[in-house]
């Protein structure tokens, strides 16, 4: 395995690594495809929630 491989730095409720490579090893986050669109689905999750007129214009 090279050194430049990179896995995502996520774990799971029961404290298991996730193995998966991250999409960026570069970047300081360091996450999975899978669990780059489940934050994604929780971004979109907490703008719904979000009370009107705030935030984004
Ligand atoms: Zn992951």
């Amino acid at each position: 395995m090279p050194s430049s491989y990179v896995t995502c730095r996520v774990q799971s409720g029961r404290g298991v690594q996730c193995t998966a490579e991250a999409v960026d090893p570069d970047a300081e986050l360091k996450i999975c495809t899978r669990h780059l669109a489940e934050a994604m689905r929780l971004i979109e999750r907490a703008r719904r929630r979000a009370p009107k007129g705030e935030g984004e214009s």
